[in-house]
């Protein structure tokens, strides 16, 4: 074995989903002023999932100052889980035992909800059923670990602990304890993103872009919109889906913006046979998180910095494709890989390991969605949700919980 080698190319800063085939998305310039029922600012997959969800029944206008998808969604792994950054244990500890359960709950519901939109709506984006596995690392270890496994099959969440004998036998794995869980997913976010904002397309929405909103004014009757296009864009309600750009005036109570990095192999990368079907993540800070493309790609990504500006810097990106690189030869000795994309992008943290979705404090008619940590995909369904019930006058029985 040769172990794993950079190869310095045009694919090194280049997310390997923008060379992914189906992208396309209509748009048009904003070049009148426009009314709609509600406009959403942000064309990732959180705009997408929300689109998706409002323009059956409402008039929707999606803005983005780039064009679709070029924010954190093209950077994203797109791993589809329902666990969260903080284990079902610790968030106990922070929102207490029932509001942690009703949020573990909501995270597994929402990776089916996805699962069902995709089918039933045909989008073509390499979804995939998975497995995760859990190691045991630095900051969460082995009886950590099968203390959560048993609080998490208690409440009938599908995990189960495998100690150190088993997981190696069945893994190859050297780590001191594991938790692998039914039910999570993986697939390309860009075409997933690109696909539900076509389908909510044909619905009658419509992607205005590159336009900036640079101000949002609430009265009673609805927002209006200011853009750097120089026309306004009236909307009875509007949703803020900015990623890791937070809009002005939004107070964020504890978000922070860190960056992150992730690399992807060439095709046909030799693997164990049960990577195919697994998500692989770990107790440690940073984490280090891999799985395999469909077209046998594997997908690796970690070393998280505490800095909003870390990802846009070259020469981090070389050193932490190295770094993700050593970890995962540690980890796996016996995967012989080349490295064909490495990029980075923003990333989120919140106090709470919750994301932030529901209205805008002081502004009517002003929801947001931010906020999301590791599995931010599954949240963008979650405020698609909560979002879509409260622009139709009602109240999602979990709203409580994002409220930040
Ligand atoms: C390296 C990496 C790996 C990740 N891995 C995973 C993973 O495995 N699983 C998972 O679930 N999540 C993962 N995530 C997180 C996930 O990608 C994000 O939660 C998700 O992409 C957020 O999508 P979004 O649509 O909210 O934001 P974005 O995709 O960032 O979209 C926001 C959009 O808003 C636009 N915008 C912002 N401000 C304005 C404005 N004023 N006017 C007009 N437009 C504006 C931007 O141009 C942008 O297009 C990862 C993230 C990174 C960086």
């Amino acid at each position: 074995m040769t172990g794993a080698t950079i190869k310095r190319d045009l694919r090194t800063g280049r997310s390997l989903w923008a060379d992914s085939p189906g992208l396309g998305v209509k748009t048009s310039p904003l070049t009148q002023a426009v009314a709609v029922d509600v406009a959403i600012v942000g064309a990732g997959i959180s705009g997408a999932f929300m689109a998706h969800e409002l323009a059956r029944d409402h008039s929707v206008a999606v803005l983005d100052r780039r064009p679709p998808l070029r924010g954190s969604t093209l950077a994203s792994t797109a791993m589809l889980q329902w666990e969260i950054d903080l284990t079902l244990t610790d968030l106990t500890r922070t929102i207490g035992a029932e509001k942690a359960r009703r949020a573990y709950r909501r995270s597994r519901a929402a990776v089916d909800a996805l699962k069902r939109i995709v089918t039933d709506e045909g989008i073509r984006c390499g979804l995939k059923p998975k497995q995760s596995l859990y190691l045991a690392g630095d900051e969460y270890g082995h009886r950590a670990l099968e203390t959560e496994a048993q609080a998490r099959a208690a409440m009938g969440l599908e995990s189960r602990y495998l100690g150190p004998a088993e997981l190696r036998d069945a893994y190859g794995i050297d780590r001191t304890g594991a938790i692998v869980s039914d039910g999570s997913a993986s697939a390309d976010p860009a075409r997933l993103a690109a696909g539900l904002l076509r389908r909510a397309g044909q619905a009658g929405a419509k992607v205005y872009s590159p336009v900036e909103v640079l101000e949002a004014i609430s009265d009673p009757e609805g927002v209006t919109l200011t853009t750097d296009a120089g026309h306004a864009v009236r909307a009875r309600q509007v949703v803020f889906c900015c990623g890791y750009e937070f809009p002005k005036g939004v107070p964020t109570p504890g978000a922070k913006v860190i960056s992150s990095w992730a690399l992807a192999s060439r095709p046909r990368t030799p693997c164990p046979a049960w990577l195919r079907h697994m998500l692989v993540w770990e107790g440690s800070d940073p984490y280090l998180y891999f799985r395999m493309g469909g077209d046998g790609r594997l997908i690796v990504g970690g070393e998280d910095e505490a800095s909003a500006t870390a990802h846009e810097d070259p020469a981090k990106l070389k050193r932490k494709c190295e770094a993700i690189t050593r970890k995962l030869r540690a980890l796996l000795p016996d995967i012989d890989f080349e490295v064909d994309y490495s990029w980075a992008g923003a990333f989120g943290e919140s106090a709470t390991g919750l994301p932030q979705i529901g209205p805008v404090e002081g502004m009517d008619h002003v929801h947001t969605v931010m906020g999301f940590g590791g599995n931010g995909i599954t949240y963008s369904v979650i405020a698609s949700q909560i979002v879509g019930k409260a622009v139709r006058g009602e109240t999602d029985p979990d709203a409580d919980l994002y409220l930040g």
